[in-house]
């Protein structure tokens, strides 16, 4: 992995692990406290309906037991065991009719107690035998009214959907009795409960922002709905929630899936005293959707975040990379011997002193590397250019005169009898001696010229844009100097003479050798006339029986 991925990721990472641990921790806190408040809320609610359901059915069942206590409705009930009703046809013009009087009772009574859409006397086997009004759908006692009414001394029935007014009505009952006689009958009571709707939607409203979120209902045991604040569906006959799906442990929240398909949270509390549970759910969406929100633009935040860490990281890897890149690039030019390369400093840190040590020792490799090549063409004895400097110089004026035609001439240059200095006086006297003609010879030649060490006590001289007259003038000249000079070497004055062969390049044909050797020819002339002078390639011989001179290598 590069380094600019590890920086990368690590930055990344810094962002996202702490942020997402957080985020994370924040949620769950988050959740289980709105789970708790939740939890809370609805427990309150329900148990708040539930005490009113209570207190309101209590209320009822009292009036009805003010309605059932009255001396007239059980005086006329028990006349109506002693004379059964008869035929209409057979009926007696003064003889009592309980069952008209205790109508016009009922009548009396729901004349002043509007909320009873009807009241009705059964008898002690349950059958209907008045009530007020006289019309209207068939009411039946429940089933188990007997077990209630001797268990609890009252009766509660269904709830309906009244047909005329389209209200829910529920059903009680209570048992008339007369000192005497023990139980008579029961008076039912045909409640509207419209009013039970009304406060069940208060209680909503107290607690909840958005009403549609929240719902209350009444349920039986087998989970179908008595009364409900769903608006429109108040009172649905045959609708079932299956309470299965919740705990029944009272005010517990639990979470479960709505028939159809919505997630919901709810509580479940039975109605003390009564066969009925008060049940609260709310849309889990509605309760999450602020936690929701705030994960929403928390994953935001973090994105933004990551983006913006991500491109500092990524500009600081850049920052790393770029000034490395360079070196690299440089190095490798270094390394395919381009010493001319040097980087910009651009910075004042680590890098930037890498960068300036690099440039540094690249000017050091270079002024290494001149040194290294002024010593392979100095000659070190006599510090004059070396053969392989005068070959290179030598090369470049031949190819200027082959372009441009600019004669030049060289001097072949040979100490006079040298092996008898070293002979006579020794090898360190014959390099002194090697030392001050070297120097002598330099001085008579201009910048433009070379003059170098040719080989042992042989020197050769390039003189530029020079003919062979004027070559042949530098040669005596050269010879003079030398012979009027000495070198004293240990007390003893040594003098020396040089011989000197003079040409003139020949024509764009001829080549290095050659000119040499022409030289070389004249400068075996000078020695053979006597030494201590210069001769010019191309004069004759003195006499034809010349001992050849030696061949140099
Ligand atoms: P000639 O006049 O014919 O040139 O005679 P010569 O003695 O100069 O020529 P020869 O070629 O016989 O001798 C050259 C001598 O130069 C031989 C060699 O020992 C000596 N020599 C060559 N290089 C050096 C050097 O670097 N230092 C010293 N001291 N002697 C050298
Ligand atoms: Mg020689
Ligand atoms: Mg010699």
């Amino acid at each position: 992995m590069s380094i600019r991925n590890r920086i990368l990721l690590f930055a990344v990472l810094v962002t996202l692990l702490p942020s997402l641990g957080l985020g994370w921790v924040y949620f769950q806190q988050s959740e289980k406290t709105l789970l708790e408040n939740t939890q809370q809320e609805l427990k309150s609610t329900v148990s708040h309906v539930e005490r009113e359901l209570a207190l309101w059915l209590k209320g009822r069942l009292y009036e009805i037991r003010v309605f059932s206590s009255s001396y007239l409705l059980s005086d006329e009930l028990a006349e109506y065991y002693r004379s059964p009703p008869m035929e209409a046809e057979s009926a007696e013009e003064n003889k009592p009719d309980p069952v008209a009087d205790m109508s016009s009772y009922l009548a009396l009574v729901r004349k002043q107690y509007q909320l009873y859409q009807r009241l009705l006397v059964f008898d002690n086997e349950g059958a209907l035998i008045a009530q007020d009004p006289a019309d209207g759908q068939p009411v039946a006692l429940p089933g188990d009214w007997l077990k209630q009414a001797s268990a609890r001394q009252r009766v509660i029935g269904d709830f309906q959907v009244d047909e005329a007014s389209q209200d829910p009505v529920l059903l009680l009952g209570v048992p008339v009795s007369s000192g005497n006689d023990g139980a008579l009958g029961i008076l039912g009571a045909e409640v509207h409960t419209r009013s039970l709707i009304q406060m069940m939607q208060t209680a909503l409203m107290a607690g909840e922002k958005e009403g549609s979120a929240e719902q209350l209902f009444l349920v039986d045991a087998d989970g179908s709905v008595l009364l409900s604040t769903a608006s429109g569906r108040e009172f649905v006959p045959g609708s079932r929630l299956d309470l299965a799906k919740l705990s029944q442990v009272p005010g517990q929240l639990s979470a479960y899936v709505r028939d159809d398909g919505e997630p919901m949270v709810g509580t479940l509390t039975k109605v003390a005293g009564y066969p009925w549970f008060v049940l609260m759910e709310k849309r889990r969406a509605a309760l999450f959707a602020d936690i929701e929100r705030m994960r929403n633009f928390t994953l935001l935040a973090v994105l933004g975040l990551v983006s913006v860490i991500g491109l500092l990281a990524y500009w600081l890897a850049w920052g790393i990379i770029s000034p490395l890149r360079e070196l690299t690039e440089a190095a490798g030019r270094v390394a395919e011997d381009d010493l001319e390369v040097q980087i910009p400093v651009r910075r004042k840190d680590e890098l930037g002193l890498a960068s300036w040590v690099f440039n540094d020792m690249v000017v050091q490799l270079q002024q290494s590397r001149e040194r290294l090549e002024l010593l392979t063409t100095i000659d070190c004895l006599t510090q004059l250019p070396n053969r392989k400097a005068i070959m290179e110089k030598f090369a470049a004026m031949l190819a200027r005169y082959r372009r441009h035609g600019r004669a030049f001439s060289i001097l072949l240059i040979d100490i006079d009898h040298f092996k008898k200095i070293n002979d006579q006086h020794g090898h360190l006297a014959g390099d002194e001696v090697l030392r001050h003609v070297a120097a002598v010879l330099d001085e008579q030649v201009r910048q433009v010229d070379m003059m170098g060490r040719y080989g042992g006590e042989e020197f050769i001289a390039l003189l530029d844009e020079t003919t062979k007259k004027t070559a042949l003038g530098v040669a005596e000249r050269m010879c003079s100097a030398i012979a009027m000079s000495h070198v004293s070497y240990q007390g003893k004055l040594l003098k020396v003479t040089v011989s000197i062969g003079v040409a003139e390049i020949g024509g764009p044909e001829e080549t290095q050798e050659q000119l040499i050797d022409r030289a070389d020819k004249a400068m075996y002339m000078a020695k053979q006339r006597g030494r201590n002078r210069a001769v010019m390639a191309g004069e004759e011989p003195i006499n034809s029986n010349i001992v050849p001179y030696p061949n140099r290598s």
